[in-house]
Parts: structure tokens; C-alpha cells; sequence
């Protein structure tokens, strides 16, 4: 059986065809530039090749996919039917989506009412699935939403402190983002541990440019660090995470700035890159931090601190902690930050062996000392998997 996994942006569109019977990826790419100029598709099946292509927009981009995948040099396919299901991600699924569903018509409309949660995503991920419905009207399509595994977090965690209607009115609570990321690492360290997912309190770190925590208890999860949208939480690639919410007016008074100014500022002029104006990478920060930077190494030590507070945070809410899982860029590359966290942490008894943790990138690892006595593992992330899994899940279900 073949998936194909769509992830639409704004202005890209990242495919990956897998063959679902080896759970292997036959060819890979991305759309980039939808809508601009210099438009191009980075494509992978045996090596890499760039196709300089005009596209206006996602329903021309998935076309000129769509052709590349039955291609008889770069593709894997014959024909379109070869195709069985399309897995879409979607950004929110607000409090209509639970778990991935197959679409149709009425849920997509659904979908175009949550527009206003997610501005950049939402349109490029709905334009995503009307391309396919236009251009596979057979083929089974999913939609895999980024906030549905957060939907078990429980009133406590996920209403805020402000006047009651207003969540009644418009739904302002915590959704939280990242989701299939953290559900894949979930029943991934499971499996990698040989325990069942329902006896373990586990607390799951999604460290990329983007980065949130998540407290799991039982396959479940009770809270995560990202909220109403993916700026709240952690110190980010280009968002300051959590602040004192005042500050958004004095900002905006003193500056001179609109309410979406100030967002903009807090969304794409914040965090590493904001703070020290050189890099949202971390390599790029950790060299300056060597370099001597002060600033450099100061928002290097606020990263750190901030997701230590979360863990701390997190173990009490779970009353406890057997797991704990480093995934993304970050958390998957960077040993020095795995072992600041975790060096903060021995008070907890959390200790990682160092020759483990300097050790294979890229690969499942069980990082933990010996006389650790809560399990550290890293855990690659594949978001793409996980969206195709979900997908050959429902297809076969409704067989
Ligand atoms: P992601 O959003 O998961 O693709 O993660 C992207 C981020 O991972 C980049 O912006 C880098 O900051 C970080 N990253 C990737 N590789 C490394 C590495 N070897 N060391 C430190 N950070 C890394």
C-alpha cells in the first residue's frame, strides 16, 4: 500500500510517497515558493534533483508533483491509482478535531472556520486537500492535525484565567502544537523500552526551531507548553515564549506598534535570533557562546533554564516521571544542551551516561545512567510516518 504525505505551507509544499508494506519512503521533496517568483521543486527518490517550474499556486505545485511521482526517472509510480490514501497535516483541528479523520466536503468547510487560528497555516493546508480532491476525487484523503493529540489535556490545564464567555465566545484556550511529533515519540519510547504506553508518566521534548514540551501519562497527554497559538512556552528559534502579558500593551504604547506589530515582533523577532540579533539556528548560537558572546551565552542559559522549569513543572502535574524523550533539531543534535538539562536535573535522580549521549545521532538511544532512575531516551522524530501510519490506520479501518 502507498501514502502520500502532503505538508502544505504558506508558500511550500513538502511531499513523501511511502510504501506502507516496508514502511519505507520511495521518493521525497518540497514545493518551494508557491505563488512567487523562482519558483522550484527540490525532489529525492535515488539523488537529489532541483526543477526550476512556474507555481502560481498549491493546486499547480501538487500537479507538478503529482507528474514527478509517475515519472520513469525520478518517480516510483505508474499511475496515479498506485497512489491509496493521502495524509494531510493540518495545522489546528480546534475542539471539532480529536484525532485524524477522513475528510470530506462538510469537514473542509468545517476547516475554513478555524482560518482565523492559524492565518499562515490554515489557507495552505486547505488549498492543500482541495488540490487533491480535484485532481484524485478517488482517493481516500486524511487530515492529521498538529493539536489533536493535546485534545485529552483536561479543563484545569487547558482554560486560562480570563473572563469565562470568552472561551464560550471564541474558544480561547490552550490547543497546543507539535502533537503528532509528541505521539510518535510517545509510542515510539514505549516500544523502544518494551512498555506498555499506559503504565508510563513520560514527559516529551520536541526541541527544534520551533520547540514545546509535553506531560504524558498513560499514552495520554494531561499539559503542554505551547497554547492558544505555538508562541507560548519555550524560548524559540524566532519566539519568546512565555512572558508577562502586559508587556504586549507597553510594547505597544512605547513603540508605537498595532496589536499585529507586536505579534509579529514577539513571533518572528524574539528568541535566540531576537535576543542576540545573530542566528534562530542553534550551531550559530552555540559558536558565538564559544566565540564569547555574553548575549549569545545568555539566551543559550535561558533556553536551558526554561525547559528545566517545564520539566520540573511537568513532574509534578504527572505526580512522578519514569521517561523522558529528546526529539527535533536540537534535542536530537545537541548533546552539550541534552546534558545541561539533564545535569540540572540529578537532584531528580535524572542522569545520562556521557558516552551515550556524545555517541550516534540519528538513531533511537537509550541515554541513561546507570544509577538513573528515570529512563532518557532520544527518539528521531518523523512526523511523516506518523501522519502515514494514522492514514493506513483509518483507510484499513473503514475497509
Ligand atoms: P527542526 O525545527 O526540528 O528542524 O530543528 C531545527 C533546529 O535544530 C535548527 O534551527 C538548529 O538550531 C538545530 N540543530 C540542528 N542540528 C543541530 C546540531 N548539530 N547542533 C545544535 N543544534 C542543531
Amino acid at each position: 500500500m502507498n501514502i502520500l504525505v502532503i505538508n502544505s505551507g504558506s508558500s511550500s509544499l513538502k511531499y513523501k510517497l511511502f510504501n506502507m508494506d516496508e514502511e519505507k519512503v520511495l521518493v521525497s521533496g518540497v514545493a518551494e515558493r508557491i505563488g512567487g517568483e523562482h519558483s522550484f521543486i527540490k525532489h529525492e527518490n535515488h539523488e537529489k534533483t532541483i526543477i526550476n517550474v512556474n507555481l502560481p499556486n498549491h493546486k499547480a505545485a501538487l500537479k507538478e508533483v503529482l507528474n514527478l511521482l509517475m515519472d520513469a526517472k525520478l518517480g516510483a509510480i505508474k499511475n496515479l491509482s498506485e497512489i491509496d490514501a493521502v495524509g494531510h497535516r493540518i495545522l489546528h483541528g480546534q475542539e471539532a478535531f480529536s484525532e485524524s479523520v477522513i475528510l470530506d466536503q462538510e469537514k473542509v468547510e468545517t476547516l475554513k472556520g478555524f482560518i482565523e487560528m492559524g492565518p499562515l497555516h490554515m489557507p495552505a493546508n486547505i488549498g492543500g486537500i482541495e488540490a487533491c480532491f480535484s485532481l484524485m476525487p478517488d482517493t481516500p484523503q486524511i487530515g492529521a492535525f498538529d493539536t489533536a493529540f493535546h485534545a485529552t489535556i483536561p479543563a484545569k490545564a487547558h482554560l486560562y484565567a480570563l473572563p469565562y464567555e470568552l472561551y464560550e465566545k471564541y474558544k480561547i484556550r490552550r490547543y497546543g502544537f507539535h502533537g503528532t511529533s509528541h505521539k510518535f515519540v510517545a509510542n515510539r519510547a514505549a516500544k523502544f523500552l518494551g512498555r506498555p504506553l499506559e503504565s508510563l508518566k513520560m514527559i516529551t521534548l520536541h526541541l527544534g526551531n520551533g520547540s514545546s514540551v509535553a506531560a504524558v501519562e498513560d499514552g495520554k497527554c494531561i499539559d503542554t507548553s505551547m497554547g492558544f497559538t505555538p508562541l507560548e512556552g519555550l524560548v524559540m528559534g524566532t519566539r519568546c515564549g512565555d512572558m508577562d502579558p502586559a508587556i504586549v500593551p507597553f510594547i505597544g504604547k512605547k513603540l508605537n506598534m498595532t496589536p499585529d506589530e507586536v505579534d509579529e515582533l514577539m513571533n518572528k523577532k524574539s528568541g535566540l535570533k531576537g535576543f542576540t540579533g545573530i542566528s534562530n539556528d542553534m550551531r550559530d548560537i552555540q559558536q558565538a557562546k564559544e566565540e564569547g558572546n555574553k548575549l549569545a551565552q545568555l539566551v543559550y542559559e535561558m533556553f536551558i533554564y526554561r525547559i528545566v522549569k517545564y520539566i520540573g513543572a511537568y513532574t509534578a502535574a504527572l505526580g512522578g516521571l519514569d521517561v523522558m524523550v529528546f526529539t527535533a533539531g536540537i534535542g536530537e543534535n545537541d548533546f552539550e544542551a541534552r546534558k545541561d538539562i539533564c545535569e540540572k536535573l540529578s537532584f531528580m535522580d535524572i542522569k545520562i551516561d556521557e558516552k551515550l549521549n556524545n555517541g550516534l545521532r540519528g538513531k533511537e538511544t537509550r541515554l541513561t545512567a546507570a544509577d538513573s532512575k528515570v529512563e532518557v531516551l532520544l527518539i528521531p522524530t518523523n512526523e511523516e510516518l506518523s501522519i502515514a501510519l494514522d492514514t493506513y490506520r483509518l483507510v484499513n479501518n473503514k475497509k
